[in-house]
C-alpha cells in the first residue's frame, strides 16, 4: 500500500429515524443553554418542534434567512439576531445553505454547531466555508466551522420534493465520485466514497416515487442519509476536480441551481477523466450496478426523473465558452489533463442531454 495521510476529524454523530428527538440532550452535550436556531422557511414545522424540544428558555431565537451562496448581508443580520440574543451555540436545520450560514457564524465567534441536515449535500462533514460578498464567494477552511454533532433523522428529508431529493443524491454521489479518483485520495475515504455511492444509488428509486411513507421508502431515506454522510466526510478530507469546478462555475457565474447542475454535470465530468482513472471507473461502476460508470449515472437520473441537460437549466449555449474559460482558469489537480477542446465537447453534450463519451 503507498503511502498517505488521512486527518480523522471530531465529530459526534447521532444517526437513525426519530433520532431528532435528541436534540435537547445533544445541544446540553455541547454546552448549550441559550442556542440560535437557524432555518429556511421551508423548515418551519420542524423550528417548531426544536424550540418545543429544547424548551423555550433554551432557544435564544430564530434566524429563518438562510439563502444559497451564504450572501454576507444575511451573514451580518444574522450575527446582529445572534449578539443581541447572547445565543451560546447554533443549531443549523436545513440543507447546505443552512448549514453554510451556521459555519459563516461560526467563523466569526468560534460557537458550537449542532447539525441536523436536511438534504443531501454534505455540508455538515466538512470544515469548508463559503461566504459571498459583491456576488463573489470566498470559501475556506477552519476546523471551527465543522458541526460538533450531527443528527442525521430520515424523518427530516420526507419533505424533500422528490426532483430535489434525486439530484440531492446526485450531488452527494460527485462528492464521492471526485474522492476516488482525487490526488490525494487514500484508501480509507475510497472505503467510504465507494459505500456512500453504493447507499445513495440504491435509494434514487424510491426517492424518486415522492411523497411515500411506506417501509421501502423511509429506509432509502435513511440510506440515502447514510451515503451523504460518507460522501460529505469524503469532500471534507481529499481534494475536489473537474466536476466540482465546473459546478462551482455554473452555480457561482450563471446561477444554475446546485443539485441540478450537480446531476446533470456528473456523467460527463466522469467521462472525461474515464481514461485516466480505471479504478475509480471500476468502484463507481460497482457501486452502482453497471457495467460503465458516466453512461450508468447518465441513465439513473434519466430514468428518475432528474434533468440530464444544461439547456433544462436554463444555461444558453452562447455561454458554454465562457464556461469553458472559466473552468480552465486556476489549474487544479485532474486525472486528466485539462484542454479546452475536449472541455468545450463535454459541455456541448451536457448542454444538450447527449449520453456522456
Ligand atoms: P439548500 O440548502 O439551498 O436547499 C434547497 C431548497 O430546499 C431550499 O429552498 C430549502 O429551504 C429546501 N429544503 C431543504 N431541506 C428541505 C426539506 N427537507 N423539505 C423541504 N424543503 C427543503 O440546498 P442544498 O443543495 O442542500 O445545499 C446547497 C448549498 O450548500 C450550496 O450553496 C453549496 O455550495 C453548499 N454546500 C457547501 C458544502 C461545504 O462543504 N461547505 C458542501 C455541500 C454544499
Amino acid at each position: 500500500m503507498k503511502a498517505f495521510t488521512y486527518v480523522q476529524r471530531a465529530q459526534r454523530v447521532v444517526f437513525g429515524a426519530g433520532r431528532y428527538t435528541t436534540l435537547a440532550q445533544e445541544a446540553a452535550a455541547l454546552g448549550m443553554r441559550r442556542a440560535l436556531l437557524v432555518s429556511t422557511p421551508s423548515q418551519a414545522a420542524r423550528v417548531e418542534q426544536a424550540v418545543a424540544l429544547l424548551g423555550a428558555s433554551h432557544v435564544a431565537g430564530v434566524f429563518d434567512g438562510a439563502v444559497m451562496h451564504v450572501p454576507v448581508e444575511v451573514v451580518a443580520s444574522a450575527r446582529a439576531q445572534l449578539d443581541a440574543a447572547a445565543a451560546d451555540g447554533l443549531i443549523a436545520l436545513g440543507g447546505g445553505s443552512t448549514v453554510g450560514l451556521a459555519k459563516a457564524l461560526a467563523l466569526q465567534t468560534g460557537l458550537p454547531i449542532l447539525a441536523v441536515p436536511s438534504t443531501y449535500a454534505g455540508s455538515e462533514m466538512t470544515p469548508v466555508y463559503g461566504i459571498t460578498r459583491d456576488g463573489v464567494k470566498t470559501t475556506g477552511q477552519s476546523a471551527r466551522v465543522l458541526p460538533r454533532t450531527v443528527i442525521y433523522d430520515a424523518e427530516l428529508t420526507y419533505g424533500l420534493p422528490a426532483a430535489l431529493s434525486v439530484t440531492s443524491a446526485f450531488n452527494a454521489m460527485a462528492h464521492a465520485a471526485e474522492a476516488l479518483y482525487a490526488a490525494d485520495a487514500n484508501p480509507v475515504t475510497s472505503l467510504m466514497a465507494e459505500e456512500g455511492i453504493r447507499a445513495l444509488a440504491s435509494a434514487i428509486p424510491a426517492l424518486a416515487r415522492g411523497a411515500a411513507t411506506d417501509a421501502a421508502a423511509v429506509q432509502a431515506r435513511s440510506d440515502a442519509l447514510y451515503g451523504a454522510w460518507l460522501s460529505g466526510a469524503t469532500l471534507g478530507a481529499v481534494g475536489m476536480a473537474l466536476h466540482h469546478k465546473l459546478c462551482h462555475t455554473l452555480g457561482g457565474s450563471f446561477n444554475l441551481p446546485h443539485a441540478e447542475a450537480h446531476t446533470v454535470i456528473l456523467p460527463h465530468a466522469l467521462a472525461y477523466n474515464a481514461s485516466e482513472a480505471p479504478e475509480a471507473m471500476a468502484r463507481i461502476a460497482r457501486a452502482i450496478g453497471a457495467d460503465d460508470a458516466p453512461l450508468g449515472l447518465y441513465r439513473l437520473a434519466r430514468e428518475h426523473g432528474a434533468p440530464t441537460s444544461l439547456r433544462q437549466l436554463g444555461l444558453s449555449e452562447s455561454d458554454l465558452d465562457r464556461v469553458c474559460e472559466l473552468a480552465l482558469r486556476n489549474q487544479y489537480p485532474n486525472p486528466r489533463a485539462l484542454q479546452a477542446e475536449a472541455l468545450r465537447g463535454l459541455l456541448r453534450r451536457a448542454h444538450a442531454g447527449e449520453p456522456p463519451r
